[in-house]
């Protein structure tokens, strides 16, 4: 393979998409985030200074093509994310528009919008209207009332949130707090993974139990914490859209986009554990620093 082709593979490779709860774009695969690091003098691992990296996803412009509104129709006038300018580009989610990477010891991607700021209406796709019950013209959409998503509550629309809170910090915490916060991480993820959300009746109990696992974890992971109130308010709204044919199918997927948001969070979050864990541990297992 040429070395351009190999380069574009790997670049590629580094990247899949997100069902989130906002539409989708691409994220960084998680368990290939790397941090870099250099060796002093006296053999100790410290964190390089982070090279913001220009961003994959928008190639350093800090804007992308629209893909909530893509599949709407040329009259459709409202869309959540883009306002349908007519560029129809909006914000990049995976540099919150900056065009340069954020340093993943410091920020990682919102876990209930995955960047986009917002919670996207799935009644009505985001587009704030539908035709109900094959009716010629257009209603206002019964969940959002037009609006075609709601502010995210977990990072109040910033996109960007903060790691795990430790103290010190995550990148300089020690082998015993980030083996701690590990432990979370893995739990909340294996309470998620076992959860398949259903809609309809059974809706709550997913709902419920979801809540459960943020607020749990929410206690080492604070965007998860302020992830529970948010969800439950949204997945009250979507539920005015329980008359229309397939909203069982739609509150369902509604809960899985946003289980997944999660998972990002914590897995991206999951990887940066372990990289300080291991810059911690190398640390700790130098000689003691001679007494003057
Ligand atoms: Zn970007
Ligand atoms: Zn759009
Ligand atoms: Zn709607
Ligand atoms: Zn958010």
């Amino acid at each position: 393979m040429p070395a351009i082709a190999r380069l574009i593979a790997f670049v590629l490779s580094l990247w899949f998409v997100v069902a989130a709860a906002g539409a989708q774009q691409k994220v960084l695969i998680p368990e290939r985030l790397e941090r870099a690091t250099v060796t002093d003098d006296k053999g100790a691992t410290n964190w390089a200074e982070w090279k913001a990296d220009k961003c994959p996803n928008c190639s350093g412009t800090g804007k992308v093509k629209c893909t909530v509104c893509e599949r709407f129709g040329d009259d459709a006038d409202k869309c959540p994310d883009c306002k349908r300018v007519e560029s129809r580009e909006t914000v990049c989610r995976m540099c919150a528009g900056t065009g340069e990477l954020p340093d993943p010891l410091l920020k990682v991607g919102c876990p209930g919008c995955v960047g986009a700021a917002f919670l996207l209406c799935t009644v009505c796709a985001g587009g704030g209207r539908l035709k109900i019950n094959g009716a010629k013209n257009w209603s206002a959409c019964p969940a959002c009332r037009g609006d075609g998503a709601w502010k995210c509550g977990a990072c109040a629309g910033k996109r960007l949130v903060e790691p795990a809170a430790l103290k010190p910090a995550m990148k300089d915490a020690s082998v015993k707090d980030l083996a701690k916060a590990q432990a979370v991480a893995d739990q909340a993820l294996k309470e998620l993974a076992a959860l398949t959300p259903t809609g309809g009746q059974k809706a709550r109990k997913d709902i419920k139990a979801l809540v459960k696992t943020f607020d749990t974890a929410g206690g080492v992971f604070p965007p998860l914490k302020r992830l529970g109130k948010p969800f439950e308010d949204y997945m009250g709204k979507i539920a005015a859209g329980s008359n229309f044919q397939g909203s069982e199918e739609n509150e369902a997927e509604t809960i899985a986009a946003v289980k997944q948001s999660a998972e990002y969070y914590l897995k991206h979050q999951k990887r940066m554990l372990e990289l300080a864990h291991k810059r911690a541990e190398a640390n700790a297992a130098l000689p003691p620093e001679p007494k003057k």
